[in-house]
C-alpha cells in the first residue's frame, strides 16, 4: 500500500460444498473470487440442474478479478445468465437455478455489498454478533408468511417449502432483487444453498459463524454440521469477511484480497450510520 493512502477494506473468504447424503449429484455451483461471491442451486431432471447452476455462475465469469463491479455489470451478467440457462433445455420447464450472493461495489467512494437474489438460496450478514437474512426467498412459503397465513417456523415444515416462485431459467424471466449495504469492518457475509438453511436454524448458523475465526473454517464446519443433521440436499456455503486492516494478514488457509483501487479512500473506523439495507430493483 502506498504511503498516505487511506486504509482499504480487506476481504477474506472461504467456501465449501458437498453433495449431501441423499442426492446422487451436486447441482449447486458457486464462485468465491473477488469481487463475486455467489451460490447457485440448480434444478431440473438428470444433469439439467448441474448445468443450469454452472451456466449461471459462468455468466458472471468475466467480472472475476476486478476490484469492484457496478450494478450495470451485474445486471448485464444476470441477463446473460438468463439467456444461457434458458438455452439449455428445449422445454419451458427445463433447467433452472437460483442465484444469491454479494458482489463488491462502491457508491460515492465507499465500498458496498451489492446483494443479489433470485430463488431461495440465501445471503446473510453477521454484524455485531447478530445474523440477519438480507435476501428474501422467492418461495411459496415466503408468500404465505408475507400474507400472515403461516409463521416462519411453520414455513420450515410446510409441505410446499421447496417450491420457488422465481428462478434463472425454468420458464422464469423475473429480475432478481438487489440490496446495497455499506461494507463495515467485521462484517461476515454468509451465502448458502437451501441445503444449509433447511438443516440448521438461525441460532445454530449464528453460533458457528461467531465461533469460527477464519472464513474457511466457518464454511467447512457449516457444511459438516448440515451433513450431520441429515444432509438431505446439496450443501454449499461461502463465507466472506471484511477484515480489519491491521497488518496481521490471513488466518490459516483463508484467502484474502485487498481492495486497493485508488478511487476508494475511506475511513474504515467510521461507525456504521445505522441505515438498514437499501432495496431497489
Ligand atoms: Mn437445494
Amino acid at each position: 500500500m502506498e504511503k498516505g493512502k487511506e486504509p482499504m477494506i480487506e476481504l477474506a473468504w472461504g467456501a465449501h460444498t458437498d453433495r449431501g447424503r441423499r442426492r446422487e449429484l451436486n447441482e449447486d455451483s458457486f464462485v468465491a473470487e473477488p469481487p463475486l461471491f455467489f451460490v447457485a442451486d440448480g434444478m431440473g431432471g438428470h444433469t439439467a440442474g448441474e448445468r443450469a447452476s454452472a451456466t449461471a455462475i459462468e455468466a458472471f465469469s468475466e467480472l472475476r478479478g476486478r476490484s469492484l463491479v457496478g450494478l450495470d455489470d451485474v445486471e448485464r451478467a444476470f441477463a446473460r445468465a438468463v439467456r444461457d440457462v434458458s438455452g439449455i433445455g428445449a422445454g419451458i420447464d427445463a433447467a433452472g437455478t437460483t442465484i444469491s450472493g454479494v458482489a463488491v461495489t462502491e457508491q460515492g467512494g465507499e465500498a458496498y455489498w451489492l446483494v443479489m437474489n433470485i430463488g431461495d438460496s440465501r445471503t446473510y450478514r453477521l454484524a455485531a454478533g447478530v445474523l440477519e437474512q438480507i435476501s428474501v426467498d422467492h418461495s411459496e412459503v415466503q408468500e404465505l408468511v408475507d400474507k400472515g397465513e403461516i409463521s416462519s417456523a411453520e414455513a420450515e415444515r410446510h409441505p410446499r417449502r421447496n417450491v420457488i416462485t422465481k428462478a434463472v431459467g425454468a420458464g422464469s424471466y423475473d429480475e432478481p432483487d438487489y440490496w446495497l449495504i455499506p461494507v463495515a469492518q467485521g462484517d461476515r457475509i454468509l451465502v448458502c444453498s437451501d441445503g444449509l438453511s433447511k438443516e440448521l436454524d438461525t441460532a445454530r448458523l449464528t453460533q458457528v459463524l461467531s465461533e469460527e475465526e477464519s472464513a474457511q473454517a466457518a464454511a467447512t464446519r457449516l457444511v459438516h454440521e448440515a451433513l450431520l443433521h441429515g444432509g438431505r440436499d446439496n450443501i454449499t456455503v461461502v463465507v466472506v469477511d471484511a477484515i480489519r486492516d491491521d497488518g496481521q494478514g490471513a488466518l490459516d488457509d483463508t484467502q484474502t484480497h485487498v481492495l486497493d483501487e485508488d478511487t476508494l479512500p475511506r475511513d474504515l473506523s467510521k461507525e456504521r450510520t445505522g441505515d438498514g439495507p437499501i432495496q431497489f430493483g
